[in-house]
């Protein structure tokens, strides 16, 4: 719930911040797809990137001791240097950017809340 939350956040914040002209340059490459179709679709992506670490290294029989390398603070600084780097590659098309944005923050979002349970994160 909080990849999908934290997703249309971070998609109507993109397209906030980047303004009218990236918001064109998205509806033009999608056609078919409304400014409401692309913040439903980051939405969805949040949503199921905000799962993927505990798709990665599930719980098992009550193990809350599951968290490896996926729900570490070195995935975390690494998706994170990631996501700036694709941001700021001009290079890259407009729709990579912003879906690649919002799977990250999706993913970043579990990461997050999890750091604030008493298991916490490992480092590596
Ligand atoms: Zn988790």
């Amino acid at each position: 719930m909080a990849g999908v939350l934290t997703g249309a956040a971070v998609a109507y914040a993109r397209l906030y911040y980047h303004g009218p002209e990236e918001t064109e340059s998205l509806l033009s490459t999608t056609e078919q797809i409304s400014y409401l179709g692309i913040l439903l679709i980051s939405a969805a992506v949040g949503g199921q990137f905000g799962l993927m670490p505990d798709i990665l290294e599930p719980a098992k029989n009550g193990n809350w001791r599951h968290r490896k390398f996926f729900h570490s603070y070195t995935l975390l600084a690494m998706l994170a240097w990631f996501t700036y780097q694709t941001e700021t590659n001009p290079e890259l098309h407009d729709m990579v950017q912003h879906f690649f944005t919002v799977a990250a923050a999706g993913y970043l979002s579990h990461l997050l809340l999890d750091s604030r349970t008493p298991a916490g994160l490992p480092w590596i």
